[in-house]
């Protein structure tokens, strides 16, 4: 589903991440870990066209895109490949003046050209998908931290992606709602959704993932099953980051 083959993100002269070879399969939920400051969410960022590779190349559901080739078809590549892929992020970023169903069916009916009664009855099952159908006519300044994040997925989800991609979802949320969020997030991994994580939930590390990816300064250290990135880190560097956050 996603392949990297050498990618480079240059911000200036500091390489962020230099030759990123990753690979998410068909239906894997991956796990993406590291120290502030790794490139995890610049990493997200280019597989989704947020940020220009500098070198290298990558293919999101067979869809390539190469550093080296003319911007014209780079950009075209792009916009295929944010077709097929949702993005949620630390901030929520509704639209404060539209309600919880109008946030979610705004891409359907502005992008998709959907016609409304349509876009509301697919919002409405996507709002029952996260547990929210009983919030729709809220706007956002009146839902908690977990319920906007779940209105955000929601969103997300409403353009069909193959491939969701959270970066650190539940890092703004008070503890208590982090779970709500998470929980969602467990439910579309069972539903068979291929999905790139960046988050510090190791319980949800452990239980959902496929794969653990840890990253430092910009490379990919170490990458195994859960268990064995748990139990038996092979690498000083993730020995040490395990060691600090536990
Ligand atoms: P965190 O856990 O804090 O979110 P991260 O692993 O997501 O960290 P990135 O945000 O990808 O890290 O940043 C990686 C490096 O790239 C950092 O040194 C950061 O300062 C730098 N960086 C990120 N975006 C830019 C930018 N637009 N311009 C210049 N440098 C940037
Ligand atoms: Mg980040």
């Amino acid at each position: 589903m996603i392949t990297t083959n050498g990618l480079g993100k240059r911000f200036g002269q500091v390489e962020v991440l230099k030759s990123i070879d990753f690979q998410v399969a068909a239906r894997e939920i991956v796990v993406l870990l590291g120290p502030s400051g790794s490139g995890k969410s610049t990493l997200l960022r280019c597989l989704n066209g947020l940020e220009e590779l500098s070198s290298g190349k990558f293919e999101v559901n067979g869809i390539e895109v190469d550093a080296t080739s003319p911007v014209r078809a780079r950009q075209a590549a792009i916009r295929d490949i944010r077709k097929q892929t949702g993005m949620v992020f630390q901030q929520f970023n509704l639209y404060p003046h539209k309600t919880a169903i109008g946030n979610v069916i705004e891409g359907l009916l502005t992008v998709k050209k959907m016609p409304r009664d349509k876009a509301m009855s697919i919002g409405q099952q996507l709002l029952k998908r996260v547990g929210l159908l009983d919030k729709q006519d809220v706007h956002p300044s009146r839902l908690s931290g977990g319920q906007q994040q779940r209105v955000a997925i929601a969103r997300a989800l409403a353009m069909d992606p193959a491939i969701m991609l959270f970066d650190e979802p539940t890092s703004a949320l008070d503890p208590e709602l982090v779970g709500e969020v998470l929980g969602v997030m467990r439910e579309l991994a069972q539903d068979g959704m291929t999905m790139v994580v960046v988050t510090h939930e190791m319980k949800f590390a452990r239980e959902v993932a496929d794969k653990v990816v840890f990253m430092a300064d910009g490379i990919i250290v170490e990458e195994a099953a859960p268990q064995a990135f748990f139990d038996a880190p092979q690498h000083e560097r993730t020995q040490k980051f395990l060691r600090q956050i536990s």
